[in-house]
């Protein structure tokens, strides 16, 4: 059994349709393992087993009458706290929200339903999404199940270290500059980051609008392929959603890439990149043209400003995404206020954590009269240009490839003071939300240290299954998504 939660989803339904164990069992065992092993991590803010062992009974009773079942039903999964799953707290793990009990479903959350996967409890996250370790969390910081002195990225940082703790099989995160990507890459698991639209935000709590993604964690590419499939295609309820079939992704994983063009992107291999980062992902380049790829060098000379322009484009969407928190419809109200105004800023100064009121205040500068042209105006302009210089990236290859993060998972506590250098450890992800296509990160080494090293590989826009086939080659290639942290 305690074998069996550190097993993919497939291996996973292989023993549910055995009746080697029931999906009441799988997850019982699942909240063991979280009860013995939370307490280090920091994964969960919260628990629904109600909700969950209500899901895993109806797997059973279908189980039980031979009746079909979806791929991933009864496969534990961990939900992201920015996601409204009714009647569970949804606190973006800030304080402004800490009581607030969801009135409705997101559509992911739906579609969790609909494919029976039980949801085990929200995971922790940096406040509102805005960080790259999980520190920023009103509540606890989260833990890296590879070395627990060690931030395990951000901000899905609950998302990545419960799967790769093995406290749940799959989860959700969402990426706005590089959430799922980032801590996938530090935790050893693979996460990916869909097309913009492919996925519905309608119940996503924002924090960009033009850039944020849902997307899958899991600890292989067929298990994200699954669930990427699950919670893809249009809704309603979200405009930005794309009003498209969505392909059978898992489908896609041939591992035929012979005669694919892998571009490497320069700028990412450059300076300022770790030696056994750089080496792991020469390494990675190296087994695509061994796999029959042909390797092309791409310049993308614009990517030093991606970092620059998105802090603009984020803070200014969060500023305006974060004027509903003002203590009247929902969520924590001051204790003290004299008149409205003061219930309001005092509302704010109390509920908001540091790096929120930072991005708060950076994007409503960039948004002032006087200013929107200098800052906002221009960003989009670059933001524009950079993704023109993927557009003609993608005329020449099928997916680029790069180190998702220059470095490995950093010590708790090293970069929070210094927000400059937190912010640097997304110069790999960030522009892939500028151009709006998508992107993933799959195991491909360890450092010295032992700690997982990612190789990020992006696609055009809908590209998503060129992209999961080109890494599902790569994993069935190598060994490196076998090795487990040995919490
Ligand atoms: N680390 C980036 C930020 O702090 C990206 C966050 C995200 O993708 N949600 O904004």
């Amino acid at each position: 059994m305690e074998e069996l939660i550190k097993q993919t989803a497939s291996q996973q339904r292989k023993a549910l349709l055995n009746k080697e164990v029931s999906a009441v069992e799988l997850i019982n065992e699942e909240y063991k393992r979280i009860e013995n092993i939370d307490a280090q991590i920091g994964a969960f803010n919260s628990l629904c087993k109600e909700q969950a062992l209500e899901t895993a009974k109806k797997v059973d009773e279908k189980i039980a009458k031979g009746e079909a079942l979806p791929p991933l039903a009864g496969i534990p999964l961990a939900l992201k706290d920015n996601i409204n799953l009714k009647g569970t707290k949804t606190t973006a793990s800030s304080k402004i929200l800490e009581n607030f009990v969801s009135p409705y479903d997101a559509t992911v959350s739906l579609k969790l339903k609909e494919n029976l996967i039980p949801v085990l409890g929200k995971v922790n996250l940096d406040e509102f999404a805005m960080g790259s370790s999980t520190e920023n969390s009103a509540f606890k910081i989260t833990r890296n199940p590879w070395d627990t002195n060690k931030v395990p990225g951000g901000s899905s940082g609950g998302s990545a270290a419960s799967v790769s703790g093995f406290e749940a099989t799959l989860a959700l995160g969402s990426d706005t500059g590089g959430s799922i990507r980032l801590p996938a890459s530090f935790c050893g698991i693979v996460g990916v980051k869909p097309t913009y639209g492919r996925v519905s935000r309608y119940g996503l709590i924002a924090f960009a609008s033009s850039l944020d993604q849902i997307g899958p964690f899991a600890r292989c590419v067929e298990d994200a392929a699954l669930l990427l499939e699950a919670i893809s295609g249009y809704d309603k309820h979200d405009s930005t959603s794309l009003n498209l079939p969505v392909p059978a992704y898992s489908k896609a994983l041939t591992k035929d890439i012979k005669g694919s063009k892998v571009g490497v992107i320069k700028e990412l291999l450059a300076q300022g990149v770790a030696p056994d980062v750089k080496n792991a992902v020469e390494a990675a380049i190296q087994k695509y043209k061994d796999l029959g790829a042909e390797i092309v060098e791409i310049s993308l000379p614009l990517l030093e400003h991606s970092i620059g322009v998105y802090y603009i484009l984020a803070t200014a969407e969060a500023s305006s995404n974060l004027a509903r928190y003002d203590g009247v419809k929902y969520g924590y109200r001051t204790q003290e206020a004299k008149n409205l105004l003061e219930m309001y800023t005092k509302t704010r100064a109390e509920g908001f954590g540091d790096e929120v009121k930072r991005r708060i205040m950076l994007g409503t500068y960039a948004l002032s009269a006087g200013y929107y042209d200098a800052y906002y105006k221009k960003a989009q302009q670059i933001r524009r240009l950079i993704k023109e210089d993927f557009d003609r990236a993608f005329e020449k290859v099928d997916i680029l490839v790069s180190p998702t993060c220059p470095n490995t998972a950093f010590e708790i506590g090293s970069k929070i003071s210094d927000p400059l250098s937190m912010y640097l450890t997304d110069i790999g992800t960030i522009s892939a939300n500028l151009a709006g296509i998508p992107g993933m990160s799959l195991p491909c080494g360890h450092d010295a240290d032992g700690m997982p090293i990612g190789l990020q590989i992006l696609a055009p826009a809908l590209g998503e299954e060129k992209m999961l086939n080109m890494a599902y080659a790569f994993e069935q290639a190598t060994d490196f998504h076998k090795k487990q942290p040995r919490i």
